[in-house]
């Protein structure tokens, strides 16, 4: 483990872009990187090779940051394999809403989304099947899991292996206890119920890239709940609906958004429920936070 700096040439070039700044840092977690050793054992980072992906959304606005309501980029992680979020069945109560953002902000990154129905050992009546099933024919995989039992979680932990990965959901669902189970030397605090919010840019809470064997790595991103996608455009926003796909490339326009325009096909196969509403609600409110994104 090497504690590194940024050479000054980083520095320089993010302050000479400042009022043109999409980025909130410059080298994140997950950055494959070169550096020097000084003397003392720490390290000088002189270069952050291209990312492979990485996962970003609206920097929450901090004072000074931003001007004319523009809201910055920060990037969240970067070069991740897996990108899991975790739901749970109950406690709290699942909420296809919160899957549909995070998909959003997964399918825009061009990472490998896959849906976990956690703790279903709590769902005695087998009421998250029919999600389940929705989510497995737009084609993502999803695992029903419980640590209740370790149902599924020898595949989860096949999954994880050799791979660098992300476990994204909200507190409490259970992104810990998994961990915890598949990987117990992670030993990952579970259960806080400390209820924080988001913590914002400028706090000490890091992200960190947790290291299970030589290449099995899992990215923690305390203090980072919320994720608001970034940079997407309103006509675009159906590509990260897998399922509209089929429909979108028909509609009358090349600009619709599949809101009220007419000859939408989008919509029409709402009506015809080849589009479940579930799915077309979370877009439009979805849509709705679109309007005050940065126009690049
Ligand atoms: P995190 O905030 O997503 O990391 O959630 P935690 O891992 O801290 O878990 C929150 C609570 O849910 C803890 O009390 C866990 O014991 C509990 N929990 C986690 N997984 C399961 C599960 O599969 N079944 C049940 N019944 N409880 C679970
Ligand atoms: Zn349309």
């Amino acid at each position: 483990m090497f504690r590194c700096g940024l050479k000054g040439k980083f520095k320089k070039d993010f302050q000479l872009k400042k009022d043109k700044l999409y980025h909130t840092d410059i080298a994140i977690v997950g950055d494959e990187v070169l550096f020097d050793v000084n003397r003392d054992g720490t390290g000088i980072i002189h270069t952050i090779n291209p990312r492979r992906n990485y996962l970003s959304r609206k920097a929450p606005k901090i004072r000074g940051s931003s001007y004319r309501g523009e809201r910055l980029e920060q990037i969240v992680a970067a070069n991740i394999d897996n990108f899991f979020i975790i739901t749970s069945v109950a406690e709290p109560p699942f909420n296809n809403k919160v899957v549909d953002r995070f998909i959003v902000a997964g399918e825009s990154s061009h990472l490998n989304v896959i849906i976990i129905f956690n703790k279903i050992d709590l769902d005695e009546n087998n009421l998250i099947d029919s999600w389940a099933k929705l989510y497995e024919s737009i084609g993502y995989k999803v695992l029903k899991t419980s640590i209740i039992g370790n149902e599924r979680l020898d595949e989860l932990k096949n999954l994880c292996t050799g791979k660098i990965n992300i476990f994204w959901g909200q507190s409490g669902v259970g992104k810990s206890s998994l961990l915890n189970k598949i990987f117990p030397a992670l030993d990952l605090e579970t259960g806080s119920v400390s209820g924080s919010t988001d913590k914002g840019l400028h706090t000490t809470v890091t992200s960190v890239q947790l290291k299970v064997d030589k290449d099995t790595f899992v990215i923690d991103t305390p203090g980072i709940r919320e994720i608001d996608p970034f940079g997407i455009r309103k006509e675009d926003l159906c590509h990260y609906f897998l399922e509209f796909e089929k429909y979108s490339s028909d509609c009358k326009f090349n600009t619709c958004t599949h809101n009220h325009e007419p000859g939408c096909k989008v919509t029409e196969a709402v009506e015809n429920n080849q589009i479940t509403s579930e799915r077309y609600e979370s877009y439009l409110r979805i849509l709705e936070t679109i309007e005050e994104d940065i126009i690049f």
